[in-house]
């Protein structure tokens, strides 16, 4: 199919189904059905196999149409998805990816545990097969889960034998979070609300048909899955003068009273660097219409974390005292991050977090040192013993 049929196509689709009349759910139902969920995923899974780059000419003719439920967060489209897509079975796939995508199943990540984040390998949560070939029986504790009170499914890396090295002893799996040996708790953010979580399992309970890959590729799953991650949260389409930049921009406009030169300076000089960002977004998502993404999406992520701090951190000097207010310091749950409807000191501690979640910013460095641009890797001295045998 060409970009014209694609097209031609979107817009008979269109003419078919009434998003003005029908139920949001139907809507998007109707286009996974379609092939116009994600067009470069499979016939029959909401795509049609076209290029990834198409997916512009969908989204142009659907624009306006509802796809804005808080429960399509990216954890289950941009990072579970593609990683049921390059390793799931067809029937985990036919399950799990029409749920995802229109929003009816919130995923989460049950990845990073009290003594495991940058070193993500490290993981202690153990999964112990019943009578040896039954069912895996998850125990352990997970950390920093952002939307596992709302989840219905979790992506869970865990532990099948600490007596190989810490990456061979890793297997992905689908855990069902309304099993009862999984106990989800707030916890409490600079910004006063809990958008994420601490999830304790004893032995909750995963059928082997939900493991994701073979036993012991855990380590080859997961790196999909943040992989895919950074590219999630750097390269967020945004227009010119659109997220972070643009609502900055409009501050300035607004306060003309606090304007100074130094003020005047810096935000043109971080426009700038978020244009050249916007930019370097375009050209990575067409990399990605080739393939999966590699380590170049750790760069985008690195850039973006220090200019949303940069700007969020401008933006309350151009507001002076206006700046030190702050909305809301209750105990909130939100459905999903909200960067621009809330005021500039909730933007202000919220960007704290970017240089944090989905890798750290000194953890990408390396990465961009070692598999960017081929500088000498890091020291270690603990890949090859048995994970039992490591300090901790
Ligand atoms: C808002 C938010 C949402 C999150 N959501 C999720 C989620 O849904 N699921 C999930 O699994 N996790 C989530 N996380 C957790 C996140 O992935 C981890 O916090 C992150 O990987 C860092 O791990 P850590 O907190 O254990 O810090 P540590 O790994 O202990 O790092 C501490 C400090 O040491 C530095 N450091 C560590 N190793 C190195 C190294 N080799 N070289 C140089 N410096 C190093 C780090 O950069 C950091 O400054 C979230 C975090 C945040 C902030």
């Amino acid at each position: 199919m060409n970009e014209t049929q694609l097209r031609e196509l979107t817009r008979e689709f269109l003419a078919k189904f009434d998003h003005t009349t029908m139920e949001p759910l139907e809507f998007l139902q109707a286009r996974f059905d379609a092939g116009l969920a994600w067009v470069h995923f499979p016939t029959g899974l909401g795509g049609l196999d076209l290029p990834r780059a198409h997916q512009s000419i969908v989204d142009e003719e659907l624009a306006g149409t509802p796809d804005n439920d808080p429960r399509r967060i990216g954890i289950g489209l941009g990072m579970a998805a593609p990683t049921i897509l390059a390793f799931g079975t067809d029937e985990q796939k036919q399950r799990y990816l029409r749920p995802l995508w229109t929003g009816e199943e919130v995923w989460c990540q049950l990845f990073s545990e009290p003594g495991a984040g940058s070193d993500l390998a490290a993981l202690g949560t153990r999964a112990v097969r019943e009578n040896g070939d039954g069912d895996w029986l998850m125990t352990g504790q997970k950390v920093w889960t952002s939307s596992a009170h709302n989840a219905r499914f979790a992506i869970l890396v865990a532990r099948h034998d600490p007596d190989l090295p810490k990456h061979a002893g890793l297997t992905y799996f689908i855990l069902d979070m309304t099993d009862p040996g999984v106990d989800v708790r707030p916890l409490r953010q600079i910004t006063g609300e809990a958008e994420f979580n601490e999830v304790f399992m004893t032995e909750a309970r995963v059928p082997d048909a939900n493991r994701l890959g073979a036993v012991g590729e855990g380590w080859k799953v997961a790196q999909t899955t943040l992989m895919n991650e950074r590219v999630a949260i750097g390269s967020r389409p945004a227009p010119r003068d659109g997220g972070m930049s643009g609502v900055v921009a409009q501050t300035w406009r607004d306060h003309q009273e606090n304007h100074t030169p130094d003020l005047h300076d810096r935000l043109l000089d971080l426009w700038t660097q978020s244009e050249a960002l916007r930019l370097a977004g375009i050209r990575l998502r067409q990399q990605l219409a080739a393939g999966a993404p590699g380590p170049e999406g750790s760069a985008m992520k690195l850039a973006f974390a220090r200019l949303a701090q940069e700007l969020t951190g401008l933006e309350v000097e151009v507001l002076g005292d206006e700046g030190l207010r702050f909305d809301d310091w209750t105990l909130r749950r939100p459905e999903k991050v909200d960067f621009t409807g809330r005021d500039a000191g909730y933007r202000y501690l919220r960007a704290k977090g970017n240089s944090i979640e989905g890798g750290t910013s000194e953890v990408l460095r390396n990465i961009i040192a070692e598999r960017v641009l081929g500088l000498p890797a890091e020291p270690r001295t603990d890949t090859k013993v048995a994970w039992k045998d490591l300090p901790r």
